[in-house]
């Protein structure tokens, strides 16, 4: 194609530059699209030698009315986490599609083992009487990898979802019937490798498309090198171009051409199948200038939307940097509205599994650093993901502590996100990998006798978390208190952490007990919030209170 000459035929629109590069594989074209081109026809003629050799036709969609307005998710909503293949196998015709590279394998914890979008769907009316408003769904591009695939980071493909979970337009479809029930889309997204099956790994566009000249050299994986004013470039350099994994080629988005192709595939993304949201993954491995670029176009296109990012590190210095409105003091600017609030996460999890005798502090300090952050209020928070011990594991199968910590977790300012089978305590053996940790969700497969959709063969214990998670969910739907409502919280004593989310309106009283024993809280400590009310009512248990004197709460409790 490189050697054929295009031109353009379509109303308003024209050819601004043909890009030819090294490898005649490949021509780019840029083009401009006026304001006032109609929807219709385009046509792409390639020429040779002054002679028609090639047309192809392409579709100028009008836009969806509304979509540049569209709104992202916020802190009303409540986000529920899938790993698809992992999640429901709602069409097992499609576990084994001929040609594709690795076959479906159940018993193999690493393998594929069929969930799928039709699973997905199947589930919306559970996930809505749940009470989830948004889910994030892992990575459904293609990856068409030899093994270890499942988990979908590696894309091989990123206009298409792979075919073992679908098609392109069976997720438009769920997206859309889940949209219809009240439920946001939340596209999971990596800009910062592809898998070693892409298909242009074999045929590469220009030689600087992959870091380090497509050899496999290891990120040292330092945080620090992005914010570290002291930093070696030889330290930012294995930092950012270095790979995840063999199998995971570090793409070099300084490559301008990859950089737009990238930014574009976004864009369509958001438009085609109508978005809610983007989580982005590894946030700050990618090149920075290029990262800023990519927040700023797509937020340029739609002002409202909402971008959460992955920076896993337990430092709110680090995390914070990248949050829209940071004045940081190396004059980066970014454009993220949103992240992944890992370091409170990190500490609620020692809070609770902690014997010390005010371990509730190490949450209570966390989120006195709010400070740090230009919007607290939009990070993202969570007790477990893909790839961590899930909430059940860390407080070693403690029901109590499970318990408090979702309670605090769907209480306190941010945006909450529960890992799929967490309701229904969903736990892995200690030190296990994250095949375990993403194991099948019950009822997913033909022929099990267990089945969270329907509760068939649930444990009592896990009914009655189901039932729990279930009452905090649609209580916190309606709560704008809660949604953004400000937080006031007081110094811990005795393992004790008392907050209030409160607005002109409505006052929550939040008392998370992590002692053993039961507190009796002298209530004029927190009159300042408290005020004139003489009267409150307990969320969960529907007892009520007096709030004069004093009151008890029993231990380990929320
Ligand atoms: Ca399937």
């Amino acid at each position: 194609i490189g050697y054929l000459n295009p031109q353009i035929e379509g109303e308003g629109v024209s050819l601004r530059q043909t890009i030819k590069v090294a490898n005649p594989n490949y021509l780019f074209l840029d083009l401009h699209i006026s304001e006032w081109a109609p929807a219709g026809k385009i046509v792409i003629h390639f020429s040779k030698d002054g002679e028609r050799v090639l047309s192809r036709d392409y579709e100028l969609k009008s836009r969806r009315p509304g979509s540049a307005e569209r709104k992202g998710f916020d802190n009303a909503d409540v986000l529920y986490l899938i790993t698809p293949d992992r999640f429901i196998n709602g069409d097992p015709s499609n576990d084994y599609v001929q040609g594709m590279l690795e076959k479906p394998n159940r018993s193999d914890i690493d393998g594929r083992h069929g969930g799928d979008i039709a699973g997905i769907e199947k589930s919306l009316d559970y996930i809505k009487n749940l009470g989830f408003t948004s889910i994030w769904l892992n990575p459904l591009l293609e990856n068409d990898q030899p093994k270890y695939s499942y988990h979908g980071y590696a894309t091989t493909d990123f206009y298409r979802v792979d075919a073992r979970f679908g098609s392109n337009e069976a997720y438009v479809a769920l997206a859309q019937k889940a949209r219809d029930m009240g439920i946001g889309m939340i596209m999971d997204m990596i800009v910062n490798h592809c898998g070693h099956h892409h298909w242009w790994m074999d045929d590469l566009p220009t030689p600087d498309w992959i870091n380090f000249d497509n050899t496999y050299v290891r990120t040292n994986h330092t945080k620090f090198a992005t914010q570290d004013p002291h930093a070696s470039e030889f330290d930012k350099k294995m930092f950012f171009d270095g790979w995840f994994d063999t199998n995971m080629p570090d793409m070099n988005q300084r490559q301008p051409l990859l950089a737009n192709y990238l930014i574009q595939n976004s864009i369509w993304w958001v438009e085609y199948a109508e978005l809610y949201g983007i989580r982005m993954d590894t946030y700050p491995y990618p090149d920075m200038h290029f990262m800023t670029e990519w927040t700023k176009r797509v937020m340029a296109e739609y002002p409202n939307f909402n971008i959460v990012g992955e920076e896993w590190n337990g430092d709110p210095a680090i995390v914070s940097y990248w949050q829209r409105g940071k004045v940081n003091s190396n004059g980066y600017t970014s454009y993220l509205p949103s992240l992944m609030d890992f370091p409170l996460q990190e500490q609620v999890r020692n809070a609770l599994q902690s014997d010390e005798p005010n371990a509730v502090r190490k949450i209570y300090e966390m989120v006195a650093r709010d400070f740090l952050y230009p919007d607290p209020m939009n990070l993202v928070v969570f007790p477990d993901n893909h790839d961590m011990d899930r909430f059940f594991t860390q407080v070693d199968f403690d029901y109590d502590l499970f318990k408090m910590g979702l309670v605090y977790h769907l209480t306190t300012r941010g945006i909450p996100q529960l890992y799929y089978g967490t309701e229904i305590l969903m736990s892995n053996p200690h030190g296990t990998g994250h095949g375990v940790i993403r194991s099948d969700f019950p009822g997913g497969w033909e022929g099990e006798t267990k089945n969270a959709l329907t509760g068939e063969g649930l444990s009592e214990a896990e009914k009655t978390a189901l039932e729990f998670v279930r009452s905090l969910l649609q209580w916190r739907k309606d709560k704008k208190v809660i949604h953004s409502g400000k937080l006031i919280h007081f110094l811990p004593e005795n393992n004790c952490y008392v907050y209030f989310r409160y607005n002109d309106s409505d006052k929550v009283m939040v008392i998370i007990n992590r002692a053993e024993e039961a507190q009796i809280l002298d209530l004029s400590r927190y009159s300042e919030m408290i005020g004139g009310k003489t009267s409150g009512k307990d969320v969960l248990s529907g007892k009520k209170y007096t709030l004069e004197g004093t009151v008890e709460v029993a231990g380990k409790t929320a």
